[in-house]
């Protein structure tokens, strides 16, 4: 098949295989052209090794590769994250948890974790927007955490980066603050075998028979790891709240609360050690 050879050529090559907005930013990211040269000329030429980038992309965009990882980067708060398949392309959902966290952050030199930190998006934008506070951050995967430490020193982030389970690298310290983002979905859900998701690491997404088992394990190991008074935060899937707060409660912890994301479904539950 001959490469298209301008922009028009090129959306038309697209249309029917991928959604048009899909199309279009793959196209200005392949050319370099700005959103509005690709909608308003479209006998614009295209260089061949950006037509035949884009070719690619809109065959592995139709095969169900996501976006952000065609891309190798996604915008969350406001920021740009490096993202490769080791690692959960950051959500909008998770913007709660962050400001979530940073509400709930003491005055001072707060001391926070971030479990499971993945692409580092939770603990970078947390260090980024609280420069008072220290940020820790813990994830099982080796993979994931070289993402995490190349978009911290891209974005100018300072963080302490952990490799192992959970809490077990962070044994001893204490923190004012713990947020996570854990695995949430249940193993057998139907969702995790649809769409972009089946190209995301099983093991950030899949936890056990009801998606629980793993903030059934922070919530237990966190509490050591917790000053008196210091808060937990758990995103979680839109059917948990009632469950993750029943957990924290029935682990002592106090003032649970469960908030809404933007698609109005339970997100985010937080509650804390008593002091
Ligand atoms: N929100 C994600 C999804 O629905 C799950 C993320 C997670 O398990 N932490 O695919």
């Amino acid at each position: 098949m001959s490469l298209p050879v301008t922009l028009g050529d090129a959306l038309a090559l697209a249309h029917g295989r991928v959604p048009a907005s899909e199309a279009r930013l793959l196209l200005r990211e392949a050319s370099g052209e700005r959103a509005a040269t690709i909608v308003g000329f479209p006998e614009r030429p295209l260089s061949d090794v950006a037509a035949q980038c884009f070719v690619d992309w809109i065959a592995r965009r139709e095969a169900g590769e996501p976006v952000a990882y065609l891309l190798g980067e996604r915008e969350f708060y406001g920021r740009v994250f490096r993202v490769s398949p080791a690692v959960l392309i950051p959500r909008p959902d998770t913007e709660l948890l962050v400001e979530q966290a940073l509400l709930h952050l003491p005055d001072g030199a707060p001391r926070v974790l971030d479990l499971g930190t993945g692409s580092g998006a939770i603990a970078i934008t947390i260090a980024l927007e609280a420069p008072h506070a220290q940020v820790s951050a813990v994830d099982v995967s080796a993979a994931a955490l070289s993402v995490a430490r190349e978009n911290a020193e891209r974005l100018g982030a300072q963080v302490r980066w952990f490799e192992g389970p959970w809490c077990t690298p962070v044994q001893g310290e204490v923190f004012d603050l713990i947020a996570s983002n854990p695995p949430y979905v249940a193993a057998e859900d139907p969702h995790l075998a649809q769409g972009d998701v089946r190209f995301e690491p099983p093991g950030a997404l899949a936890s056990g028979p009801d998606g629980l088992s793993d903030i059934r394990i922070i919530t237990t190991e966190a509490w050591a790891c917790l000053k008196p008074g210091a808060w937990l935060l758990f995103e979680h899937g839109y059917d948990q709240g009632d469950a993750v707060r029943a957990l924290m409660l029935a682990a002592g912890y106090t003032d649970c609360v469960t908030l809404k994301d933007l698609g109005d479904n339970d997100r985010v539950t937080l509650g804390r050690r008593p002091v």
